[in-house]
């Protein structure tokens, strides 16, 4: 029995959009992770926004998951 998730070896990884919940390619050829375009990344930058938060922070510099309540991680090497 293999879980439904698996994919083959090379094949990038997909997650659920956190816009609109729809397959996201996580790879880093996907500029928009873990959204699936560019739409639904400003659409979660435009919620930041109304909550006051001002960080310029770019999420292209091959990090993992973002996690929230964690100290901060150390740099990991790839
Ligand atoms: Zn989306």
């Amino acid at each position: 029995m293999n879980p439904p998730d698996t994919a083959p070896p090379g094949t990038p990884r997909t997650v659920p959009c956190p816009a609109c919940g729809g397959p996201s390619r996580y790879a880093p050829d996907n500029p928009f992770r873990p959204f699936c375009s560019a739409r639904c990344r400003q659409h979660d930058l435009g919620a930041w926004a109304s909550e006051s938060f001002r960080v310029d922070a770019r999420d292209d510099d091959g990090a993992d998951q973002p996690v929230a309540n964690s100290p901060p991680a150390p740099r990991f090497q790839q």
